[in-house]
């Protein structure tokens, strides 16, 4: 039987670390905040933006809203974004994605300033990543990372098998997999013989969204598998990309759905707007 790895414990352990953090910062004045823009009503962004609100409100960072309507042009989202840049008093500018199709998310994404970019998400932020620098980390793939040391799982020389290749996920994960020596291959929707690579892997990672996708056959003994997906499956259920009840019987390590990978997503954002005050202070010289 595999051992499951605890997010949710994990999470909240972490943020009443992070409560500590912030309560010293407020000792010193400084009172650490996240500003949030949703463009539209999107109700799993909304769920989403909620969660990220009552994390705040339980370590003490402060929390601002921009509810802005699906009909705002690229210009006001630009000049609200840039507005926020220059607010001393915000420390970190998420913006909850998705937004309309008409406005362009990229562009926005980079008039984020970098040492506001908790999302980590900037071009500036993914370069450092690329080139081994200490940066932004998007949310998810540190929250990943988080798990694998909590667990001292080591990945060094380790085949790592990373399902997916989306900006937010799949590609800053083989950066953060590399910079711990492991070997990664990526797959895609069009990597052909998926099941060959998933079978030779040490570790799994999969993001593709597609429920039970990796079922037992496809894996080796004692892998350990970290499931990022979070899918309904045909009664309504939440669960993974892996078909957990059967793969567990043949991992090591293995992370449920829900109380995995989420929730390590959003004490991540809280640990990157906690990084953000700490370092905009240095820079002015407080800290
Ligand atoms: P995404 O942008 O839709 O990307 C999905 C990736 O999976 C793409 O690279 C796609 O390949 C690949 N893919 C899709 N079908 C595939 C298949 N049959 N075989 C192989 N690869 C396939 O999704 P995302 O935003 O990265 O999210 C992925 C999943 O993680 C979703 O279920 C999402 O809800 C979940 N998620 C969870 C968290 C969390 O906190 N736990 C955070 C973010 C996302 P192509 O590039 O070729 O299209």
């Amino acid at each position: 039987m595999a051992t499951i790895i605890d997010g949710k414990n994990l999470a909240k352990k972490i943020r009443s670390n992070l409560k500590i953090e912030c309560d010293e910062l407020k000792k010193k004045g400084i009172v650490p905040k996240l500003a949030v823009i949703m463009v539209g009503d999107d109700p799993a962004s909304k769920v989403y933006v909620r969660n990220k609100s009552r994390a705040c409100d339980e370590i003490g960072i402060q929390y601002q809203e921009h509810l802005l309507s699906d009909n705002i042009t690229q210009e006001e989202l630009l000049k609200l974004i840039n507005k926020l840049n220059k607010d001393e008093d915000v420390n970190g500018i998420l913006l909850q994605s998705p937004i309309p199709e008409n406005l362009d998310i990229n562009e926005a994404f980079k008039t984020i300033t970098y040492l506001k970019d908790v999302d980590g998400f900037t071009p500036s932020s993914v370069g450092k990543l690329c080139i081994g620098e200490d940066t932004f980390v998007s949310c998810t793939p540190l929250g990943v990372i988080k798990m694998f040391e909590e667990y001292n799982i080591d990945l060094d020389g380790k085949d790592v098998v990373i399902l997916g290749r989306s900006n937010i996920v799949g590609r800053p994960l083989i950066q953060c997999c590399l910079q711990k020596n492991a070997t990664v291959t990526v797959c895609h929707s069009k990597t052909n013989n998926i099941k060959e690579h998933i079978k030779r892997a040490d570790i799994i990672i999969s993001a593709i969204g597609k429920p039970k996708f990796v079922t037992e056959d496809m894996v080796k003994d004692n892998v350990v598998v970290i499931d990022v997906g979070i899918n309904r499956d045909e009664n309504g259920k939440l669960v993974g990309d892996v078909d957990f009840e059967n793969v567990e019987k043949k991992a090591s390590y293995i992370t449920p759905v829900p109380g995995g990978v989420g929730p390590m997503t959003i004490a991540m954002l809280m640990h990157n707007v906690i990084k953000a005050t700490k370092e905009q202070y240095k820079e002015k010289s407080i800290l």
